[in-house]
């Protein structure tokens, strides 16, 4: 038996099992293990609760979830309660599939006032993430500044624009949503240093802006480089840019419709964020481009901004004993190996980049490697019957699948009106759901 214990049962967590499901069959035993009561990482906690349509997958993963040789293993944090070399003494194979959950820090003065927030603590906000559920966002001010120009930066000025029926069919916490339809917020400033050519963010997401109910989005034509050079981008971001340039063209009467500007500004760098205890303003220099490079040209300016969130990517978290790399903010590995018979993949693996789909190949590719380094021989370790054994004597609180089954049902149950759940933010709530 082939025993093989993955750290997180986010996307790539769950690819990974599917993928050593299908290579080893009956003679493997995966237990996936989340701190969470509950699965499922990013998808419940980091997608956006208007996009459905994606949270969908998880449907796939149950399928994984639900079959004899895998187990889901909830509220168990490994590295806290049971150390990464435990769980290798006890399976042939240990893969972290942590994410990227930390926001990389926005380094300038100004950066530790009131109401300035990485993504990773607002998008959990309103995805009911127990950690951020107290986060409390201002959002009495009228002026809101998103630092980034990727998918992430799309999302937050998306779900900070919406009207509260834009929201009917979505998961997001009723906290947020309450919240969400007392702000006060008028202008929504997304911040890129870069130029139009540079920008993250995916055609079908930029093309969501132009369909928001109460808001329009504002890119200066001046902004644009001349058509002719978008011939040269890959098709992706020529898509990209072309909205861009649609939303260049809009003509004010359709603006003054639309009580919310989305304003793009680029080639534009933060500088120092200003305030009396909480944000109120953001000095910005003008850059230039010079081969794919953001340059100061000394030339500043300063918006108000009463909320500032910053949509600069993500960290991972360390675990101890394991190797990282402080620099990229992830596990140091070489494809995937860390040390022998400890991986990394997805997010801990390269970085926060790619959509939830990039992590099927990645996990795939992570159980090719495993076969490749120790293959399906049959071993003595211990496996999950090893892990109960010290859960036991350690007294951890394990929340099974079927456990999540009855937090999934009560959360159903206690949906608003369409949407599909009512999330529990509260980790005490959510193990109290399964009885
Ligand atoms: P991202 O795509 O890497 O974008 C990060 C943005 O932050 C870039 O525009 C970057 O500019 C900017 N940035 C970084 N450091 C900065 C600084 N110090 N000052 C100003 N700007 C700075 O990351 P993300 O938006 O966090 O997304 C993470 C991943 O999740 C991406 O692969 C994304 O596509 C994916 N995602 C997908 C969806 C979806 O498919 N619907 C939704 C959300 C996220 P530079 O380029 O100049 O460095």
């Amino acid at each position: 038996m082939h025993h093989i214990a993955i750290i997180g049962s986010g996307p790539a967590g769950y690819y990974t099992a599917e993928a050593a499901q299908k290579h080893w069959g009956d003679d493997v035993r995966i237990d996936i293990f989340d701190a969470l009561p509950v699965p499922y990482g990013l998808i419940r906690t980091g997608v956006a609760p208007d996009h459905q349509s994606i949270k969908g997958v998880s449907r796939r993963y149950e399928k994984t979830a639900l079959t004899e040789n895998v187990r889901f293993v909830g509220n168990v944090t490994i590295g806290e309660s049971v150390s990464v070399a435990e769980l290798q003494e006890l399976y042939d194979a240990v893969v972290l599939a942590t994410g990227a959950p930390n926001d990389r820090p926005l380094e300038m003065e100004g950066a530790d006032l009131a109401n300035v927030i990485g993504s990773a603590a607002f998008v959990g906000w309103y995805n009911g993430h127990p950690k951020f559920a107290d986060l409390d966002p201002d959002l009495s001010g009228k002026h809101a500044v998103v630092i980034g120009m990727g998918n992430v930066a799309l999302d937050v000025a998306r779900i900070l624009a919406k009207s509260k029926c834009e929201f009917d069919g979505s998961d997001i916490v009723t906290h947020a949503l309450e919240m969400l339809c007392a702000s006060n917020i008028e202008t929504i400033t997304i911040l890129g240093r870069r130029g139009p050519h540079q920008i993250m963010m995916t055609p079908k997401e930029l093309g969501e802006l132009m369909h928001l109910e109460r808001a329009s989005p504002r890119v200066d034509p001046a902004d644009l480089p001349d058509e002719e050079e978008d011939a040269f981008l890959e098709p992706g971001l020529r898509k990209s840019v072309s909205h861009l340039r649609s939303f260049a063209a809009i003509p004010e009467s359709v603006h003054a419709d639309t009580p919310i500007d989305i304003e793009f500004d680029m080639f534009a760098s933060p500088v120092r964020l200003t305030g009396d205890g909480k944000v109120a303003a953001i000095e910005i220099e003008r850059t230039k481009v010079e081969t794919g490079r953001a340059i100061g040209t000394g030339e500043t300016y300063t918006i108000p901004a009463d909320l500032v969130v910053s949509c600069i990517g993500y960290r991972s978290s360390p675990i101890p004993g394991v190797p990282f790399d402080e620099r990229a903010g992830r596990f140091a590995n070489d494809e995937g190996r860390i040390l022998p018979g400890l991986y990394c993949v997805g997010w801990a693996r390269r970085g926060p980049s790619g959509t939830i789909g990039t992590n099927r190949p990645d996990g795939y590719s992570l159980v090719d490697l495993m076969i490749e380094d120790h293959s399906a021989r049959t071993s003595n370790k211990k496996g999950r019957e090893g892990f109960d054994a010290l859960a036991q004597e350690r007294g951890l609180d394990v929340v099974t699948f079927r456990d999540w089954k009855k937090i999934e049902e009560a959360e159903e149950a206690a949906a608003r009106e369409g949407a599909p759940r009512e999330k529990f933010v509260d980790i005490g709530a959510m193990i109290a759901a399964r009885s």
